[in-house]
């Protein structure tokens, strides 16, 4: 039960976007008079997802960072690839790391209330009414991780699922190689859909393998499984091997407008914020830098979600949905020529939604084609 009921700050879960908002919060001089709660229905015990994310130099998350890579692989029946990442490096959090730090970080501060509970609801007036399972809560401001409901029920959004399984295999012998990570083995293609196989390997005896999709359908729990077997002993020649974790996930690829739910007292973070790219389902980085922003906003008397979303490069997410949605089998072309014609610089940038129009004309070069030309027109006159 918490000491106080009463919060300046409410942050609806502790996951990745809730923890990197109190970590900045507490960081900060300027809230260290202000109460703030982080709520979750959980405790963050689980090691539930592996982020990675690319990033120049070094940064506070090396000293949590299990693996990094400088370079990639690319592969589909076409096309190999080994690419250098250039100014950047690929690196990997184990979630449980990145939650161990940031609240055993956060418990030291008097002013950050953990607190066990589900919230049901919101009633925003002058200030917002958090409905817990447990009990209530009084916010003057509340910044809420949970999906809005309108997304499960409202079917207007496109929404292609990158949903995946994948599992951190153990071999004997030395199969591995840790110089290098896969971003996209397409000749594990599923059918003709967006499907391939990512692999992240920790050292020459340890890897994640994952069989991942971006489809708006999703599959059976087999088809992972033939996927990443047939991958073990034909790309592999490995039979003997433990298996020590399982990821699963389905990352939501949508051009939902999650920015809508945002009000005077209330501000949507992480997926129920529309954080995750809409065309890769990365976020960790994204994540960084909304945070940063609504600091800033915070600190200048502005609505904390003032200038998080970027309309061009949602644009652009809504075109790139539209065509791996409605063609699904161009996907692996697309990637194709993604890595194929671009600097990995310029690709980063562009995924960072940090490029200039002639950096964003280099790229939409590289896929023109007559499927782009229809997604576009499709989204510009919404079918
Ligand atoms: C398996 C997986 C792997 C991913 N890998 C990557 C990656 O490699 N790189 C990358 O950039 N992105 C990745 N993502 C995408 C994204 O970074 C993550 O989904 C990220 O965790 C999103 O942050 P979040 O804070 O919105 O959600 P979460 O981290 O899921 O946190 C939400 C929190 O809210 C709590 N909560 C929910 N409802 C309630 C409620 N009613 N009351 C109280 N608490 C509640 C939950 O218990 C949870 O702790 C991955 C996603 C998944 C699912």
């Amino acid at each position: 039960m918490p000491k106080l009921l009463h919060f300046d700050y409410i942050i609806i879960g502790s996951g990745l976007a809730g923890l990197q908002l109190a970590l900045n919060l507490s960081r900060d001089d300027f809230f260290k008079n202000k109460q703030i709660a982080l709520i979750d229905s959980k405790n963050k015990t689980e090691n539930d997802k592996t982020w990675s994310f690319w990033e120049k130099g070094s940064s506070e998350w090396d000293k949590i960072t299990h693996k990094t890579w400088n370079t990639a692989l690319f592969y589909s029946h076409k096309v190999n690839l080994k690419l250098d990442l250039e100014d950047y490096t690929y690196k990997t959090i184990r979630s449980i790391d990145f939650y161990t730090f940031a609240i055993n970080e956060l418990k030291k501060q008097d002013n950050i209330h953990f607190v066990l509970d589900t919230i049901n609801g919101l009633e925003e007036q002058e200030q917002v009414k958090v409905l817990g399972k447990k009990q209530n809560y009084v916010g003057q401001h509340v910044f809420d991780s949970r999906i809005p409901k309108d997304f499960f029920s409202n079917k207007k959004h496109v929404l292609v699922h990158q949903h995946f399984k994948g599992i951190v295999v153990r071999s004997k012998a030395p199969c591995f190689n840790p110089d290098n990570f896969t971003i996209m083995d397409y000749r594990f293609q599923y059918k003709n859909t967006t499907s391939f196989i990512y692999v992240l390997p920790f050292s020459e005896t340890e890897a994640l393998i994952e069989y991942t999709f971006f489809t708006p359908q999703l599959v059976n729990e087999h088809v992972y499984d033939e996927a990443i077997s047939s991958y073990l002993k034909n790309k592999l020649n490995i039979d003997q091997y433990t298996i020590t974790e399982t990821e699963r996930g389905n990352i939501p690829m949508t051009d939902f407008e999650f920015w809508n739910y945002n009000s005077k007292h209330i501000t949507k973070i992480g997926t129920g914020g529309g954080w995750v790219k809409g065309s890769t389902g990365y976020a960790f980085k994204h994540t960084q830098k909304n945070v940063s922003t609504i600091i800033s906003n915070l600190k200048a008397h502005k609505l904390p979600s003032q200038k998080i979303i970027k309309k061009k490069y949602k644009f652009y997410d809504k075109i790139f949905l539209n065509v791996l949605h409605e063609n699904n089998d161009k996907g692996v072309w697309i990637f194709e020529q993604f890595y194929k014609k671009n600097s990995i610089n310029t690709m980063f940038q562009f995924l960072d939604e940090d490029t200039s129009f002639f950096q964003d004309l280099k790229i939409m070069n590289s896929l023109f084609s007559i499927t782009f030309i229809k997604a576009f027109f499709r989204v510009l006159f919404r079918y």
